[in-house]
């Protein structure tokens, strides 16, 4: 099934529930570079066998500016220019660093996707958004530039690690939280399990998740508004990812679990408990003992703050989630209370 979506000038057309072979179909495979890592590259080599192939070692570590120049460095080798494409086929980190050296390469080449985690398919991949990570400072640098496609073969989640597929499902729940109740209810009758073993239901969750990030940042791909929405359970959740040896689907799960807490004192939110359950069933933790003054220091220095406010997503219920201002001070005082 294809589908476009369009972004302020740019298009991006999904090839949802399709095979990789596909992509023989959509780009010169002559004129193409694949950027991947080596995880994926090892569980799905015999398909790549007649692309130009640079893999990468895999890891957060890695999404760093050197890793950009060994990238570029690959794509002189290749002999790249203006027309080659290039294409991210990996996870978030994958197809944050394609996508970023993509579009600094020749100040900017064509790019596309094939995102082969769960969190890539229904959230990295979407949106434009390409950068790498600088210190402890993550997403710093980089550009918002669409992908021209991307292509989603369920298939390839097949060597995803189970972890991983938890770490996807945290964006699955988010959106579900803040966005599509039907959604929410949806995942409370199934389980993780019963997605993997089911690929028609596994397919249509993927493209329903896909369509949910699209059209929020259709309306605001630059995010003035929105988009911020997608930020629910990742401003605490950053800090703690930043302090604690956690995955990204844990943080962010305790990180929603304490802004439906902060909900509750703000909008009157009274389903924390329901949001725990569905969180806890897909294998997400939903209480930590953090240290909480810790992670507001470091909350402090988050790209959502605005001189002495914190933008913060709150849920008014399951579905509907809301964007408010909370002075730091006050903030403050919340997060310290929360247990
Ligand atoms: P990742 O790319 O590190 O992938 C997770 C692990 O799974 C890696 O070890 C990878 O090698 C492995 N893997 C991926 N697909 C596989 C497959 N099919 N088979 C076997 N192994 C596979 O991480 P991620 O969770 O996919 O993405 C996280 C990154 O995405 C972060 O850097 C985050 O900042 C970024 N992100 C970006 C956006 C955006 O809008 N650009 C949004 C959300 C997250």
């Amino acid at each position: 099934m294809k589908k476009r979506y369009r972004f302020s000038g740019e298009y991006t057309d999904y090839y949802f529930n399709t095979s990789f072979a596909n992509l023989e179909t959509i780009v010169d495979s002559d004129k193409a570079i694949i950027v991947t890592d080596e995880n994926v590259f090892r569980s799905h080599k015999k398909r790549l066998d007649n692309w130009n192939v640079v893999v990468l070692k895999p890891g957060e570590e890695f999404k760093v500016q050197s890793t950009v120049d060994d990238i570029i460095a690959q794509f002189i080798h290749f002999e790249a220019d203006r027309s080659t494409f290039v294409i991210g086929m990996g996870g978030g980190v994958i197809t944050d660093l394609a996508g970023y050296a993509a579009s600094v390469y020749m100040r900017g080449v064509p790019f596309g996707f094939v995102p082969t985690s769960l969190l890539a398919m229904v959230d990295a991949s979407i949106g434009g958004k390409n950068g790498i990570d600088v210190g402890v400072y993550k997403n710093l640098v980089g550009v918002i530039r669409q992908p021209r496609f991307l292509l989603y073969d369920p298939s390839l989640l097949q060597s995803l690690p189970e972890k991983e597929w938890i770490n996807g499902f945290a964006e699955i729940i988010k959106h579900a939280a803040i966005l599509d109740k039907a959604m929410f209810r949806e995942l409370e009758k199934r389980s993780l399990e019963f997605y993997r073993k089911d690929p028609v239901a596994l397919a249509k969750l993927i493209t329903r998740n896909a369509a949910v990030k699209s059209k929020v940042v259709m309306n605001d791909q630059f995010e003035k508004g929105e988009r911020r929405l997608l930020n629910f359970g990742h401003t605490l959740g950053h800090a703690i990812e930043q302090l604690y040896e956690l995955s990204h689907g844990q943080a962010i799960s305790i990180g929603m679990i304490e802004a439906a807490k902060l909900s509750e004192h703000f909008t009157g939110f009274a389903e924390t408990r329901r949001l725990a359950a569905l969180l806890d069933k897909y294998g997400l933790p939903v209480q930590m003992d953090y240290d909480r003054m810790e992670a507001f220091d470091v909350l402090r220095m988050d790209k959502k703050r605005n001189a002495n406010e914190m933008r913060f997503i709150l849920l008014n219920g399951i579905g509907e989630a809301i964007v408010k201002s909370i002075p730091l001070t006050t903030l403050s005082k919340l997060i310290k209370q929360l247990n």
